[in-house]
């Protein structure tokens, strides 16, 4: 850390970060414009811990330890061994040693969900079932898929085999909801709440 006041975020991908912690709102950035990371600094702060009977107490958290519980909330967000590209910096800026290892442990996360679309695409050829993060994985290995594209070609739903666009939110004929995050979005189908949003942008 470089100082005890301040810890430093970095971030490997383009991909904006949103966590709704008991200790605060934060958003870790992503890199813009052909950076090779992001840098967002987190700073320590006191939250209030309820002790019951109004009574509350206040907690101090270092920047440090709210840092790591970021960085562990967001890499922890694709299930078990996931890796986002983000982790907390030992001075102000990474060193070449730092990045390289956590390179290396988001390419690997990245080509076991690269894998994992190659089989389901094998399996039932539908851009359907190839989510985002597989896609954004593809892109950042520089990998060419044939699931990859989007193309202009229709697919069929699989409620009512009718013929629509890939990355339809919901399907015009039977209603079936298609992508649930998309047609949450826009007040097309109820909201799960969820403790952090990816890729979103600060209001
Ligand atoms: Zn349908």
């Amino acid at each position: 850390m470089a100082n005890q006041m301040n810890a430093v975020i970095v971030n490997l991908t383009e991909q904006n970060w949103i966590l709704h912690r008991s200790y605060g709102t934060y958003r870790v950035r992503g890199s813009e414009d052909g950076e090779p990371y992001a840098l967002t600094r987190v700073e320590a702060r006191t939250a209030f811990m309820d002790m019951g009977d109004k009574r509350t107490a206040p907690v101090h958290i270092s920047a440090a330890e709210l840092a790591n519980d970021l960085c562990r909330e967001i890499n922890s967000d694709g299930g078990e061994e996931s890796n986002f590209g983000v982790f907390v910096a030992e001075s102000e800026i990474p060193s070449e040693d730092e990045l390289e290892r956590a390179h290396e442990k988001l390419v690997a996360f990245y080509r076991r969900l690269v894998a994992g679309a190659d089989r389901e695409w094998e399996r039932s050829h539908s851009y359907l079932f190839i989510n985002d993060v597989e896609r954004r994985a593809a892109q950042y290995l520089g990998l060419e898929k044939e699931w990859f594209y989007q193309a202009r070609e229709t697919v069929e739903c699989p409620g009512c085999g009718e013929k629509i666009k890939p990355g339809v939110a919901v399907c015009r004929t039977c209603g079936a909801i298609l992508d649930r995050t998309k047609a949450a979005s826009l007040g097309l189908a109820p909201h799960r709440p969820s403790r952090k949003t990816a890729g979103a942008a600060l209001p």
